[in-house]
Parts: C-alpha cells; structure tokens; sequence
C-alpha cells in the first residue's frame, strides 16, 4: 500500500515592494512632504506628499488664507498597489499578519494566534 506523504505548504517570500504595499494598505501611507510636485493648481495652493514606504503620490489643494481644504486629494499609485480583486481590510490585515509573523516581528498571546 503506498502511503501518501503530505508536504507543508509552500510560502512564497514577499518582495520588499509587495510588504510596503501590505503595510501600507494595513497602517496606511507614511507621509513625506516633497514640494509642490509636477502639477500647479488651478486654484488655491498645492502641496505633494509621497509615502516613504511605497512610493505612493498624493497632491493636497488647500487654501493658505483659511487652510481649509479644496477637494479631495488626487493620488498616484506605483505600478502593482491597485487592488484589481477588491480584498477587504480583514484579507489584507491577515496577508500583512502573516508576513510580520514569518519574518518574526510579531508574536502570539500565550493561548495561541
Ligand atoms: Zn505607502
């Protein structure tokens, strides 16, 4: 009789690219004002910000006489951080969950994960 042999699942180690987009997804952009960026505002004022992780762009327009805010930010994502399957936040904390696991930045409470 042969026996069958089960084989532990293989992980694939995550390029460095692919954690900052999962830790950017989980704990969101970290921020680094760069200047007025490649565009000019049709109004008000313009400020560029570019996440320190992932590369992420994102242009704020603001007015610097009441620092109130005009529209949304306009954001430029690097190639691969769309979500082209529209994962949820829990898929995407369990993805960034187990990579600090494997990579030994986390660890379980006393009765388990
Ligand atoms: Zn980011």
């Amino acid at each position: 009789m042969a026996t069958k042999t089960r084989s532990a699942p293989v992980r694939r180690r995550r390029s460095t690219v692919e954690t900052a987009f999962l830790t950017c997804r989980v704990l969101r952009h970290a921020w680094d004002v760069i200047g007025g960026g490649d565009r000019r505002p049709e109004f008000g004022t313009m400020t560029c910000l570019r996440c320190i992780r992932c590369g992420t762009l994102r242009y704020d327009r603001y007015s610097r006489i009441t620092g109130e805010r005009l529209g949304p930010p306009a954001y430029v994502w690097p190639d691969g951080y769309r979500d082209s399957e529209l994962h949820d936040m829990a898929w995407w904390r369990h993805q960034w969950a187990e990579d600090v696991y494997a990579k030994r930045l986390s660890v379980d409470g006393l009765d388990g994960p």
